[in-house]
Order: structure tokens, then sequence, then C-alpha cells
């Protein structure tokens, strides 16, 4: 029977490939480098331009073969370029859902539908937030969680950079080349970042560690204006005048839009050393995985291994359909 014009449901577009990488940070693009040099018919998704987090690293010192360091936009604008040459094809796409379908999975992007024997998910991480009253209110106006994005407008200011880590310590110190004062406001009384980049903090007369304190709120009715802070081991509340706030407390999985296809582990996805996760044809890389360590370098290297084990799993595939 034929529905009237007005009942009837357009259907998503259906497009069909071997494998869909979704996420074109480093390790999707790795991926997809390795995969069209296997031969395989794929696609990379990704929601904007590709880059990922690494897009937004002030500079990269230990990625092998770059002696002198290398900001990440530029890392990233050469692997994007190197991923072109190969042939990877790009598309811009949301996946909100991954099922099952024939031995097959199709990936639901609301206008349009993948279908895949195999998919590599290299989704990353999002940066933590604080969860503080007016983080989100000022977020784009004076709270920011990208130095190298934000901090050309800090010029002669004072900022704060909240977390101990490696990512904080390093905007502490691009932000102190362009910011008059830069404050870092640690939980503990050591911080979590490397030596190297430890000692370098210490050395820099611009910036100033504050230690034990959280910060309880961010100030400001239309721009930041300060940032209340408490001391965690005397509870002694203070103030500080600020015209930005740097968040660097962490990173998040992106993964609760998978639901509970996979298996995870503090929301991270866990796989074998082949890349392989719970589900057969799934394969997960970089900063989205469960791994002891997160970096340009290791989201490479399972990008690798991980196209190397979606290759094995269609050759298999091709061999059973
Ligand atoms: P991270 O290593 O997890 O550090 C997060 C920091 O934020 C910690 O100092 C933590 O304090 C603090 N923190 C967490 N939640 C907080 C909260 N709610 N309030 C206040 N402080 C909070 O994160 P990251 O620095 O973004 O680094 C992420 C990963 O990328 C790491 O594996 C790191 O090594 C890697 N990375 C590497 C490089 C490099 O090699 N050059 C550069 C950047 C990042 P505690 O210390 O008390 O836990």
């Amino acid at each position: 029977m034929l529905l009237p014009e007005k009942g009837r449901v357009a259907l998503p577009e259906v497009k069909e490939h071997e494998l869909v990488i979704v996420g074109g940070g480093a390790a999707g693009l790795t991926a997809g480098i390795y995969a069209t040099r296997y031969g395989l018919d794929l696609v990379l998704l990704t929601i904007g331009a590709p880059g990922g987090q690494t897009a937004t690293a002030t500079s990269i010192e230990n990625f092998p073969g770059f002696p002198e360091g290398i900001t990440g936009p530029e890392l990233m604008l050469r692997l994007t370029e190197q991923a072109t040459n190969f042939g990877v094809t790009f598309e811009s796409a949301e996946v909100q859902e991954i099922v099952a379908e024939g031995g097959r999975w199709r990936l639901r992007c609301g206008e349009a539908d993948y279908l895949a024997a195999a998919v590599i998910l290299t989704v990353g991480a999002s940066p933590r937030r604080l969860k503080v009253p007016g983080e989100r209110d000022l977020h784009g106006r004076g709270v920011s969680y990208c130095a190298t994005c934000d901090g050309f407008f800090y010029r002669g200011l004072t900022v704060a950079v909240i977390g101990g880590g490696n990512t904080a310590i390093e905007e502490a110190l691009y932000l102190a080349d362009i910011a008059q004062k830069v404050y870092v406001i640690h939980r503990r009384d050591e911080l979590r970042a490397e030596r190297i980049l430890a000692e370098r903090a210490f050395a820099n007369e611009k910036l100033e560690l504050v230690w034990d304190t959280i910060p309880t709120r961010i100030l400001g009715e239309d721009v930041v204006t300060g940032i209340e802070l408490q001391n965690v081991k005397t509870e002694r509340e203070s103030r500080l005048q600020v015209d930005g706030v740097f968040v660097a407390v962490g990173y998040e999985p992106n993964t609760k839009w998978l639901g509970d296809l996979l298996e995870l582990k503090d929301g991270f996805i866990v796989t074998d050393m082949h890349m392989r996760t719970s589900q057969p044809g799934i394969f997960a890389a970089g900063d989205v995985r469960d791994t002891p360590l997160r970096q340009v370098t290791t989201a490479v290297g399972d990008a690798a291994i991980a196209a190397a084990s979606a290759y094995k799993f269609v050759a298999e595939w091709r061999l059973s359909g």
C-alpha cells in the first residue's frame, strides 16, 4: 500500500564501506593512512575539521623526529595532508548510535547512515569541566579550555590556569609569554606534570603557583573578573582578580553516546593488544581507549595496530561474503 505523501517518513541515505573510522584526531588520521595503504574501502567521519585535541596543543616536544618541537596545529595539518595524499575520504557526520545489522555495523548519523564490516573508534576525549558556578555562563567570555586558541586575547593581562598536569603547565608556560601574570591553581602541593615542565614552571618569573587550592566560583557578569578560591587544608577562602581562567583538569572520554554497546572501564573503551573491543569488527585507538599512557605517540601506535586488525577482519569478512 502506498502511504499518502504527508505520512511518508524519509529514510536516511545509506552509505556502504568496508571500514568506517570515527574521529579525525591523531589516531583517526593514522588509522586512515594505514587502512588506505592496505587497500580498504573506507571513509573517515569527523564532526568538525580534522585535528582533534592535538590541534589545540601549544607545543609538542616529545613526538619523535621533531628535535625543535612542533605545534599541535602544524603537526595535525601535516598528518591531514598525509592522509589525504594516501586517499582517505573525509565526511562530516556525528555518529549517534551503532547497531548490528546483518553481520555489519550500522552507524546512525541522522541524515545519512553508514554500513560497514569494520569500525575503528578514535573519538578521543573532551576537556573535563570544573563544574563550579560561573564556569558555564562565562565560557567563551573569559573561561577557556585551550590556551593556543584563546591565549592571544590576554596580552598584558592576568590569567589563572587550573590544574597541575602536563596540559596545565604547558598552557601556563605558553600564556606566560603573552600575559603579564599567570597563576597556576593546583589542588595538591606537588605537580603531576613531568619534571622537565615543572622545573620550567618554577623558573618562570611570571608564574605563581597557588598550592592546595581549588576554585569554588568564577566571578564576572559579562566577562571574567576574578576567581574565588578555597585552600583545601585550611579551608580559608580567598579571591584573585583575573581576566581569564584556563581550565586544564584532564579529559573525559567521548563514549556516552555508545550506550552499553562496548565494555568500558571508567568510561574508556576496553581493548586487547590488537585494539579489538568487546564487539567483533569494532576496534578502538587513541585517548578513548583504556590505556596507561595518553600521548600522540601512543595514539598513532594504537591506530596502526587497529588498522592492521581491521584489515585482517575485513579480509575474512570478504571471504565469508
Ligand atoms: P591529567 O594528567 O589528568 O592532570 C589533570 C590535573 O588536573 C591534575 O593535576 C589533577 O590534580 C587536576 N584536577 C583534576 N580534576 C580536578 C578538579 N575537579 N579540580 C581541580 N583540579 C583537578 O590531565 P592533562 O594534564 O590534561 O593530561 C592528560 C593526558 O595527556 C596525560 O596522560 C598527560 O600526560 C598527557 N599529556 C602529555 C603531554 C606531553 O607529553 N607533553 C602534554 C599534555 C598532556 P591531581 O594531580 O591532584 O590529580
